[in-house]
């Protein structure tokens, strides 16, 4: 069998869904293809599964790029406003979670449902199960070999995502391509993703496991404060996951376990008021009993002593004890990588790409969109809209 349309998009996604629709409004004839069994698995599995899907203070300044300018012009031309007026529209119900980010009241089902419907009702040609194994270019077409037969196409655009998650479908077919057609391909790595622990760390924190508290975390000068989640295989929750982004293997975390407090002055504040007590007592008010045990045998082993009462305790084991507590720090062994990753950082250098349609520079028939690009946000929200974002910049000018 031999097809044409006037666009193909590979990969049903997000990103691919999104600019089919936009590209089947306009008129044009589009043939949707994917590997997998069912389109959207990444936006069914989001959120934990009530897909976050935008962020109501989107900036540039959420996203990580070697080119920081690249998402700017996409993200102006289709904001979370515009989403969440296509959310309303299909009178999907809405929670605003944390400021800005907000998910689906009901499930993810809500999102993929709504970009079917939407694909569905602009005419778009959806074919599942189908095989890409040949993308070849002329002066101003596009051919395709795939499971479905010969395709010829007046523009490709590839939405087949990065690489988190293999089980739902990731490959690295957009990378790949873009390889074989002269486009660098910046060295990715696993975002947003749990930290693994070396072994006597991993002991010390076990009985903790399931344990939450809302730490400030720093690595390479970023800091995000937000919920850590102590698991029976790391760290991980929304401040692991954020920092994750900024860390390279072998650099070192810092935490403030009292982000809320300025602890000099607090410690010297018990001292005077709460004279006969351990500073110990304190700790075990402000976070988890269990947790603020650890953590003082964690300080001993680090050589944090202090007397039995505060009152005892000089100005210099005050400030080493803040300190401690304001600046643990700590190389984990690693993070759990792709398997469990939101989001692949690095990817297609956008040097090479339009910020305004999203075509290769030099072979405007073929484009690139959503998170094979190297653009990735930050947790809550962004990655969908940069996907939303790039998928409607890239078919309004096709
Ligand atoms: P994808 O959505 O990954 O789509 C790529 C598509 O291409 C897939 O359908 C895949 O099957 C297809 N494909 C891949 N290779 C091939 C091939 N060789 N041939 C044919 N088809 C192929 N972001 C948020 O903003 N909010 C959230 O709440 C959120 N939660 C997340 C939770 C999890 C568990 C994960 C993994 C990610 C989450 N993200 C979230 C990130 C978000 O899902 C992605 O950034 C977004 O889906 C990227 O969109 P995309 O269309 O570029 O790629």
């Amino acid at each position: 069998m031999s097809k044409t349309a006037d666009v193909v998009i590979i990969g049903a996604g997000a990103a691919g869904l999104m600019c089919a629709a936009t590209a089947g409004y306009q008129g044009k004839s589009v043939l949707l293809l994917d590997h997998s069994n069912k389109p959207a698995k990444k936006v069914l599995m989001s959120g934990g599964g009530r897909c976050n899907f935008t962020n109501l203070n989107t900036t540039p300044a959420n996203f990580l790029s070697a080119n920081p300018h690249f998402c700017i012009s996409a993200l102006k031309r289709y904001t979370p406003q515009d989403f969440l007026e296509l959310v309303e529209r299909h009178g999907i119900d809405y929670v605003e979670k944390a400021p800005g980010q907000l998910f689906c009241a009901n499930t993810s089902k809500d999102i993929q449902q709504l970009l079917l419907t939407e694909a569905d009702w602009a005419g778009v040609d959806l074919q599942m199960n189908t095989s890409i194994e040949k993308v070849s270019t002329t002066a101003d077409r596009v051919q395709l070999t795939t499971s479905l037969g010969k395709i010829d196409a007046g523009a490709l655009v590839v939405a087949t995502g990065g690489l988190s998650i293999p089980t739902l479908g990731a490959t690295g077919f957009g990378y790949d391509l873009a390889q074989q057609l002269g486009l660098e391909v910046l060295p990715t790595q696993a975002g947003l993703v749990p930290f693994t622990l070396h072994p006597e760390l991993k002991a010390q924190l076990a009985p903790l496991s399931g344990l939450s508290c809302d730490v400030s975390v720093s690595c390479n000068g970023q800091t995000f404060t937000e919920p850590m989640l102590i698991t029976h295989r790391g760290l991980s929750g929304p401040a692991m996951l954020q920092i994750s982004s900024y860390w390279q293997a072998g650099d070192e975390l810092s935490i403030n376990w009292l982000p809320q407090f300025n602890l000099k002055t607090t410690l010297a504040k018990l001292r005077q008021e709460q004279p006969r007590t351990h500073f110990s007592s304190w700790l075990a008010e402000q976070l988890p009993k269990r947790l603020a045990t650890v953590l003082v045998s964690l300080l001993k082993e680090q050589g944090i002593l202090l007397p039995e009462r505060n009152a005892d305790a000089s100005n210099n084991q005050l400030e080493a004890l803040a300190y401690a507590l304001e600046n643990w720090t700590f190389k984990p062994a690693g993070t759990e990588g792709y398997r469990t990753a939101e989001v692949t950082l690095g990817g297609i250098n956008t040097q090479q790409i339009s910020s305004q349609t999203f075509a290769v520079k030099n072979l405007e028939q073929v484009r690139f969109i959503g998170e094979v690009l190297d653009v990735t946000g930050q947790l809550g929200g962004y990655n969908f809209q940069w996907a939303w974002a790039s998928a409607v910049a890239c078919a309004r000018s096709l």
